[in-house]
């Protein structure tokens, strides 16, 4: 006989090594973080924390910056200490903000040591300096960065190309001692990125950022970033994530707590299970998912809300949800819980799913 259904569960996830960035736990079970970038100049501290609150407000849990210049390292005490989330600072090539960073009180940095290797010991410096700390460090691999060597090894920047560029940069540290360490493998393509990280889950027990690099503007970024973390996550891989888009990153923070949400890595917030409409609707669907959408933003209880455009699927799909609307010639009949509790005009039908779901989840009517 089957197992009893108990709701969607989460992926078994893929043990790691437990990581402390800065008071959010990531790898060894963790919870998966949902991480952005600032697009500030980080030396405008008023902007970049601006920034940072923005991101804190919709989710975010770890926040990266880039310290190219100087004053963007002078900047860092200052933010690291104002923000009411964990700062990673992310240095290519100059060990001297790698050490500015740690002494900022920054929680983490991303640093790549085969960059700073040719810098004598710096790596040994860095790594005593960053245990000392207890900052663990994110070593990144970008397909567009990658050495020549191994491109020629590989021919291209291959998953394989990728995974040996990382863990040869872990070794770099691991020769010192220093295993306080994440990787990510980014790469724009998924075909490409997917096998990159699990080829890396098998070969390493690091704790892994996943990211599809450059993956470029919404609606494009948004899919490319989800069909690569949903392929990943749903086989356990990946302790934290960021979503790169070329849009504003409360949005990449938006779409990553919305992954993970579908993966059930994270309780769902509000939830619309909406038609997509078709020749049977008698009503306008696409409007009336927006608008329910749109009445339901910060509703302070996690519901999940159905909207149906007709009498074919609607009332089993209303049924299934806590509350939701079947519709049918100009009317809507309300559901909750499975339920047939009022029918409404099509222009109450917003404001009567408003009135039962502030009933069910007990609102007073002033929030
Ligand atoms: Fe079409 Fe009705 Fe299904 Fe909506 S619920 S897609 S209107 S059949």
């Amino acid at each position: 006989d089957p197992e009893p259904w108990t709701g969607p569960r989460a992926p078994d996830r893929r043990p790691t090594r437990r990581l402390d960035v800065g008071g959010v736990p990531v790898g060894g079970g963790a919870p998966v973080s949902v991480q952005s970038m600032t697009t500030t100049v980080t030396a405008d501290v008023d902007a970049t924390l601006q920034q940072i609150a923005e991101l804190t407000a919709a989710g975010c849990q770890i926040v990266r910056v880039a310290v190219p210049s100087a004053d963007d390292a002078e900047a860092l005490p200052v933010i690291a200490a104002r923000s009411q989330i964990p700062v990673v600072a992310d240095i290519h090539f100059q060990p001297k903000y790698v050490f500015a960073a740690i002494e900022a009180g920054c929680a983490a940095v991303r640093v790549n040591p085969g960059n700073i290797k040719r810098f004598d010991d710096k790596v040994g410096e860095i790594a005593r300096a960053a245990a000392d700390a207890q900052v663990p460090i994110r070593i990144g691999v970008n397909a567009g960065s990658l050495d020549k060597r191994l491109l020629a090894k590989h021919g291209g920047a291959t998953p394989e190309a990728l995974v040996e560029s990382a863990l040869w940069e872990c070794s770099l540290f691991e020769e010192h001692g220093f295993g306080d360490i994440k990787i990510s493998v980014k790469h724009h393509d998924p075909a490409v990125m997917v096998p990159a990280y699990a080829l890396l889950s098998e070969r390493c027990d690091y704790p892994l950022h996943l990211g599809v690099t450059e993956a470029g503007p919404p609606p494009q970024g948004t899919v490319k970033s989800a069909a690569a973390f949903g392929a990943l996550l749903s086989r356990g891989i990946g302790d934290t994530i960021r979503v790169s888009l070329s849009a504003p990153p409360v949005e990449e923070v938006k779409v990553g707590i919305q992954i993970l949400e579908a993966f059930a890595l994270r309780e769902r917030g509000l939830e619309i299970v909406s038609c997509p409409s078709c020749g049977r609707a008698q009503v306008d669907v696409h409007t009336l998912a927006q608008e329910v959408a749109a009445a339901f933003e910060g509703f302070p209880a996690a519901l999940r809300v159905a909207v149906m455009g007709c009498v074919v699927n609607g009332p089993g799909e209303a049924r299934e949800a806590d509350i939701g609307v079947s519709c049918g010639n100009g009317k809507g009949q309300i559901f909750v819980k499975g339920e047939v509790v009022a029918t409404v005009p099509e222009s109450r039908i917003v404001e009567a799913l408003i009135e039962k779901a502030m009933e069910i989840a007990e609102v007073p009517e002033d929030e």
